[in-house]
């Protein structure tokens, strides 16, 4: 890898996001740190510059539209493109095991629809090349599709990849936010604990597979692009409240792994501790 490859990583100016961009730019990648608040990305950027990584810093917040439009612009007149884009940032108000009902649409927005707005955003940036481009998802095992917990006939549904759709996952999110506000959740089949959270996930992890389908079967030769996600285990960053059992350092790990990986074959899985498990 050289200066040449281009990664950017959202949701990156502290944990897990920051730990990945510390880690891919010490493997020679240039690597864009991207954060919602420009001064806590600019803070984090410089120490990484002066540990002498080719760290670049700009503002993105997954949110917001008219960011992500600006951010993009901003890419493609300072590198024409990039070869990697890292969804990391994310949300979650369910500390513990508490269900934070308030927080659903929040929580589904963040985790799961800006995900696929700065995905399709991003896309057309992303450089043809022998390597192939690579989108790696920062997920969880919370959202698995065949989680004991998520009602049989969804699961039924989601998992048979003839039949995945945006729109399906799009009305799974729109059914569990509708429940969520009429008060009927409970009923609805979906996890009882960390709820939003874990319907964000499995939104996330449906989406990654679906996109790799897509990414397969409609670009040519040397416009693949690879699309993976992964569950960087329990880490310890201010969404656990510091009590996750592994460091940033090693919740970064695998999605430095994927995003480098050389063998191309892989494409739509879903990955922890660098060996791939079941969606
Ligand atoms: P942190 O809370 O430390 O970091 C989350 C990052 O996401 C922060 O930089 C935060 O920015 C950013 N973010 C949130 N909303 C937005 C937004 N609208 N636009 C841009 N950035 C935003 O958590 P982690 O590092 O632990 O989490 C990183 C990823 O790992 C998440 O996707 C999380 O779901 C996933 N994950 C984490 C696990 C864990 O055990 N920690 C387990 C499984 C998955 P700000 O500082 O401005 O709030």
């Amino acid at each position: 890898w050289s200066v040449e490859t281009v990664a950017v990583v959202t949701g990156a100016n502290r944990g897990i996001g920051f730990e990945i961009v510390r880690q891919l730019a010490g493997h020679g990648v240039t690597v864009i740190l991207t954060s919602r608040e420009a001064s806590a990305g600019i803070e984090a950027s410089s120490v990484l510059q002066e540990l002498g990584l080719s760290v670049a810093f700009h503002q993105l917040d997954v949110l917001d539209d008219s960011s992500i439009k600006e951010f993009c612009e901003w890419v493609k007149e300072q590198y024409g493109g990039i070869d990697i884009l890292v969804n990391n940032a994310g949300v979650n108000f369910n500390l513990g095991s508490e269900n934070s009902v308030e927080f659903a649409r929040m929580v589904v927005d963040t985790n799961y629809y800006a995900i696929k707005k700065v995905t399709k955003a991003m896309i057309p940036l992303i450089r043809p090349s022998q390597a192939g481009g690579r989108i790696v998802n920062v997920s969880s095992r919370l959202g698995r599709v065949n989680g004991k917990r998520n009602n049989e006939e969804l699961r039924a549904k989601l998992n048979d990849l003839e039949t995945l759709s945006e729109e399906l996952i799009d009305g799974m999110m729109s059914k569990f936010l509708e429940q969520v506000e009429d008060g009927s959740w409970e009923s609805g089949g979906w996890p009882l604990t960390n709820t939003d959270y874990s319907v964000s996930k499995l939104g996330v992890n449906c989406y990654t597979r679906l996109l790799a389908k897509e990414m397969a079967d409609n670009r040519g030769e040397g416009e693949k692009i690879f699309v993976n996600c992964y569950c960087p285990g329990w880490v310890k960053t201010a969404m656990t409240g510091w009590a996750g059992t592994i460091s940033a350092e090693d919740g970064a790990d695998t999605g430095v792994w994927l995003a480098l990986l050389p063998d191309q074959a892989i494409t739509g899985k879903f990955f922890a501790e660098r060996r791939e498990i079941g969606f």
